[in-house]
């Protein structure tokens, strides 16, 4: 199983939309791996995680096809998640189609979005529910809940196929205690974990510092769900963190995890 990180950046991506903070410039001036867009992910080149705006980019960039889709799954409706709009483009008038030719996997508020948006077409969504796994082809998913949006049952993606397991967690504070409790019966081969708010402490607490996140590994490693061969990888970066892809690097390296950037390919 591998796993591609088509975009590493929180909401307004970096440079930030309008950003000028010394993350947004730096990465205007020089590029490369400090140039993040909206964080979404493709397992194995089929299995698709949520749909920023800029999908079509990232798909062009990587050299990948829609069409080769078979799911789409969201995590939760918040914009840089979910561009409603450009599900519209995979069937007629823009293509021959009349019916998507993928899954799509939603919880209850982005199914809703999807509905009211596309009320006409002949949609099939499987509801998705924090705990409760699904089989997709070769893939069990099981989402795992996230503390982000109070309201909203935001998930966190647990991945299997082949005998490996991966945890796709964007967009998430410090989990509730049941989900450090479902957690135990899955050890994981890879972690790719946000650390939005970098050096910098917010209040708002649906996102992770790079303090949160080594608070988060150092439990799972204590309680064995990562091991020394697990990959832990990070993912969802803001410029209002202050951190550039070096400073995060020489930050997090030393703890045995690796900054994530846009384009990154990893094999389990
Ligand atoms: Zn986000």
């Amino acid at each position: 199983m591998n796993i591609r990180l088509l975009g590493t950046g929180a909401a307004d991506g970096i440079p930030g939309f309008f950003g000028d903070d010394m993350v947004s410039r730096y990465a205007r001036a020089n590029g490369g791996k400090d140039v993040r867009s909206r964080t979404a992910a493709i397992i194995d080149d089929g299995l698709k995680i949520d749909l920023p705006p800029e999908t079509i980019v990232q798909l062009q960039q990587a050299g990948l096809d829609a069409r080769d889709w078979t799911g789409l799954v969201f995590t939760h409706s918040d914009d840089d998640h979910i561009a409603v709009n450009e599900l519209q483009y995979a069937l007629y008038p823009f293509t021959e189609l009349d019916h998507l030719p993928y899954t799509i996997y939603a919880n209850a508020v982005v199914s809703r979005e999807i509905l009211d948006r596309y009320p006409d077409w002949p949609l099939e969504i499987m509801e998705t529910k924090s705990f409760e796994s699904f089989q997709h082809g070769r893939y069990l998913i099981t989402p795992i809940r996230a503390t982000h949006i109070e309201d909203e049952d935001c998930h966190n993606l647990i991945v299997q196929a082949d005998g490996k397991t991966l945890l796709y967690a964007t967009d998430t504070g410090i989990w509730p205690e049941e989900t450090f409790e479902f957690l135990k019966r899955y050890p994981l081969d890879l972690l790719i974990i946000e650390c939005s708010d970098g050096f910098v402490e917010s209040t708002y607490k649906g996102h992770l510092n790079i303090e949160g996140v080594l608070s988060v590994i150092s439990r799972l490693r204590a309680t064995g769900v990562l091991t020394a061969s697990s990959k832990v990888v990070t993912t969802h970066h803001s410029h209002h963190g202050n951190a550039r892809h070096c400073d995060l690097e020489q930050t997090l390296q030393p703890h045995g995890i690796e900054p994530g950037f846009d384009g990154m390919l990893i094999e389990i």
